[in-house]
């Protein structure tokens, strides 16, 4: 039997991807993680005789311009329209944002006369460090009950999904910024070429845009797989990164390589044609490291799903151990991430009872998926676990720290990535 012709378009349309950058055709997978459920949707007792919708976690790589990413399955609104994460909890980002304004504000001079915008600026985490300065500062945020509080902190905020139509209106009153800052959106943004034109026409023609996102190179050297989820459509290395600011008229002229978030790029953009800026040799040295890395190759992706199934065999190995051994294992933390990490390796409530989280809008809910209940860290201290797994590991240091009176009963430990770690 044959197709009809009309039916056979139709096929052929569907099964090409599009590369979300360049638009080439995907056809080379990254690494497939299973169906998982969307990691920000954290159930609430109601909730639970409740189906959740599962969708594939598969990761392609561009072999045009080598981008990583995700096809997209939700609509935007429904991720991020009541995004429960607010990004002030965290004691150490907290430091590293008031960092970063000062050494901004030193840097390009920024004074009462500036005007910084953020994109994605979430409760105003990060503003309010420039307000403190006097400095004036707008932030754009989609999630409503988010931008709200960033209101009352004083950090005036437009409730809006960023793109060209915002920034051509902001332009059009004569408000381009002398500093543009997106931090940890630039992976959300399912309509990149729209967001980074917007970013560019936001730009003042002598500004400077700063990007901060995980670093690819170091998702792939550090085995960090569970900071791939839904939410997260692209993953970036400098390499692609340029090519995406130089398509739209923007220049790298320097890269930082941070910690956080377990090794993230920040990036400094001026307008291609704007006031001549000195190239970095850091932008160089970075490009060199993906290089070596063969991130500019097709091999330089080909070994990552080996690895990830590798980490899932250790880390149900300890789990299922511990059980069977009669020791109690709780988590720490309710991070997107440990959506992907506990579904993708199969792990619920029969291997790790409970979590815990300071976010009083988790506190009383479930982790997504697995339905693991999540408590107030009191919890760990009640009922004293034997093992606690750092579920958000890139803030390890600081949670063993907080949490080191589990070692007055002979507590343990256990971080899950990049390799199971007892300690
Ligand atoms: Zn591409």
């Amino acid at each position: 039997m044959t197709t009809p012709a009309v039916l056979q378009k139709d096929v052929a349309q569907t099964a090409i991807r599009p590369c979300r950058f360049c638009r080439a055709s995907l056809e080379r997978t990254f690494v497939d993680l299973g169906m998982s459920p969307l990691c920000e949707t954290y159930p609430s007792p109601t909730e639970l005789s409740h189906g959740e919708v599962y969708y594939p976690l598969h990761v392609y790589v561009c072999d045009k311009c080598w981008l990583v990413q995700l096809e997209e399955y939700e609509s935007v609104e429904n991720i991020f329209s009541e995004y429960p994460y607010f990004a002030s909890y965290s004691d150490s980002w907290l430091r590293h944002c008031e960092k970063y304004c000062a050494e901004m504000r030193v840097r390009f001079g920024l004074g009462e006369q500036s005007f910084v915008a953020e994109v994605a600026s979430n409760d105003g985490y990060l503003l309010q460090y420039f307000v403190r300065e006097g400095i004036p500062v707008l932030g754009i945020e989609p999630a409503a009950n988010v931008a709200l509080a960033a209101t009352e902190k004083g950090v005036p905020t437009l409730v809006r999904f960023f793109g060209t139509q915002v920034a051509k209106e902001l332009a059009a009153e004569g408000r381009t910024a002398d500093l543009v800052i997106g931090n940890n959106v630039l992976a959300q943004v399912p309509d990149l070429n729209d967001f980074v034109e917007g970013l560019q026409i936001l730009l003042k023609h002598d500004g400077v845009l700063t990007l901060e996102f995980p670093h690819l190179l170091r998702l792939i050297e550090l085995n960090e797989f569970d900071t791939i989820y839904h939410e997260h459509f692209s993953y970036f290395s400098l390499i692609t990164t340029i090519k995406i600011m130089e398509t739209h008229g923007l220049r790298v002229f320097d890269v930082e390589e941070l910690k956080s978030h377990g090794g993230s790029l920040r990036v400094f953009a001026c307008h291609a044609e704007g006031q001549p800026r000195a190239i970095s040799p850091r932008v160089q040295k970075v490009m060199n490291d993906e290089s070596e890395a063969r991130l500019d190759r097709i091999e330089g992706y080909q070994n990552f799903a080996v690895q990830v199934k590798q980490t899932k065999f250790e880390f149900l190995e300890f789990l299922v151990g511990a059980a069977k051994r009669g020791k109690t294992v709780a988590g720490y933390g309710a991070p997107g991430k440990s959506a992907t990490l506990l579904h993708y390796c199969g792990v619920g409530k029969d291997l790790i009872e409970y979590t815990v989280d300071r976010s009083l809008y988790k506190q009383g809910r479930h982790l997504p998926g697995s339905r693991i209940p999540i408590y107030s860290p009191d919890h760990i201290r009640e009922t004293k676990p034997d093992y606690v797994v750092i579920l958000p590991w890139n803030l390890k240091d600081e949670i063993m720290t907080q949490l080191k009176f589990i070692r007055g009963w002979g507590g343990r430990f256990v971080v899950p990535i990049p390799r199971v770690t007892i300690c």
